[in-house]
């Protein structure tokens, strides 16, 4: 898949809108929580930088309504201060997306000056894709740079709309994005093998289509997180209240029979940490799968299943992590997480991490240094691995642009 880079066009000194994706949890006070999604946009805002750009970001930030705009709840100004202290220079900060005003300061910016837009998806036209709203945006710049991996499977105006209106020469992806899109691309097209991938998290349902795109391509197949009771039901087992999506236990077993028709090896939990009820405070058992009460749910992975799991790394050289374990936000399910973080950490693998869940683990014990490569999009991730073509990539590949 070859998309242009920002290092294939010229852009000293010129007008350049970059797409990024500023989509920053915040806790309850409203402060920034991870600014990853912020220091990640860095590389690409410095290269324009150091080649006197005229800089104009553009951002979403959560999921406004048209018309229900919430200055304090919604707006970009935290990610202007954010950048202010990240850059140490000031960064002008737009009273909206693409008004008259708005417009006229972008085309005015002086060189190394760089202008925020407020929040894309204040406009209706985001959303919307909408031509007339990508134009005013393509306005104000003479360069299109999406660095917005975590939503360029999103047929939004920045995303979409808006690259059409430069031509050959004047769009690419920025290093976050190129960097993305490279590591998915290569893992899934020349990995090194063993290829191993872990897949967890809650459903069958939100991972079917990738699970279905990659069982082919790998070498090792493990499964954990609520997911897994799906498998071990579709196998006969009694999963008792576990997370389970009957209607698709029939696709369940065609991924375990594509895996046994291609030799791919399938891993499946063999014990299990079962509560009575879904809380913290709950009464807990270690099980063997095959010992699940009627009454009780499994909600984390048990100890002979980390050390299996373990295993089934130990002459992986490139491994994908998608989805915890279990319930890994309450302490007392998040143990088989918390282990299988440390053991991708351990490896001497090429580690992918997808998923803003799984990220949040990898945060949470620590590993964040040790892996090879943590993405910025989990359902960009997905989509890619589900084999599709971003839009926000297909705007800006070289057989297309
Ligand atoms: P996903 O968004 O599909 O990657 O799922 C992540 C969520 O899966 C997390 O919030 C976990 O709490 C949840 N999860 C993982 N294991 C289980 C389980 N055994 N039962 C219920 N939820 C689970």
């Amino acid at each position: 898949m070859e998309i242009f880079s920002i290092r294939d066009i010229d852009i000293d000194n010129k007008r350049v809108f970059i797409r990024c994706d500023f989509n920053v949890p915040k806790d309850e006070f409203g402060n920034i929580s991870d600014d990853r999604r912020i220091r990640a946009a860095l590389p690409t805002i410095r290269y324009c930088l150091d080649r006197d750009c005229k800089i104009i970001l553009g951002s979403h930030f959560g999921r406004p309504k048209a018309g229900e705009w919430n200055e304090e709840k919604d707006s970009l100004k935290p990610i202007a201060k954010r950048l202010h202290s990240l850059l140490k220079m000031e960064i002008k900060m737009a009273n909206d997306v693409v008004s008259d005003d708005t417009i006229k300061t972008a085309q005015n910016l002086q060189e190394g000056e760089i202008l925020l837009l407020e929040n894309l998806r204040y406009n209706p036209g985001e959303t919307a894709n909408d031509s007339e709203f990508a134009s005013r945006l393509a306005s104000m710049a003479d360069v299109y740079i999406n660095d917005a991996f975590g939503a360029s499977h999103r047929k939004h105006a920045s995303i979409f709309a808006l690259p059409e209106h430069f031509k050959k020469g004047e769009k690419a992806a920025g290093f976050l994005m190129q960097k993305e899109v490279n590591f998915f691309d290569k893992m899934i097209k020349s990995p090194a093998r063993p290829f191993v991938a872990v897949i967890g998290g809650s459903k069958v349902s939100g991972k079917l289509e990738a699970m279905l795109n990659l069982v082919d391509k790998v070498d090792k197949l493990v499964v954990g997180g609520g997911m897994a009771f799906t498998f071990l039901k579709a196998l006969g087992h009694e999963v008792g209240n576990s997370l389970v999506e009957d209607d698709l236990i029939e696709d369940a077993k065609k991924v375990m029979q594509i895996a046994k028709d291609k030799g791919v090896k399938f891993y499946l939990p063999v014990d299990v940490v079962v509560a009575s009820e879904f809380s913290e405070d709950a009464t807990i058992k270690y099980l063997p799968i095959q010992e699940i009460p009627q009454t009780w749910m499994g909600l984390d992975v048990g100890p002979a299943t980390n050390r299996l799991f373990r295993e089934t790394l130990n002459d992986a050289q490139t491994i994908l992590w998608n989805g915890p374990m279990g319930v890994y936000e309450m302490d007392k399910f998040s143990k088989g997480s918390t282990m299988m973080s440390h053991y991708i950490a351990e490896s001497h693998a090429t580690t992918v991490v997808g998923g803003g869940d799984t990220a949040d683990v990898v945060q949470r014990a620590g590993d964040v240094d040790e892996m090879t490569f943590i993405s910025t999009g989990g359902g960009a991730s997905l989509e890619l691995l589900e084999g599709k073509l971003l839009p926000g990539v297909e705007a800006v590949l070289k057989s297309r642009a």
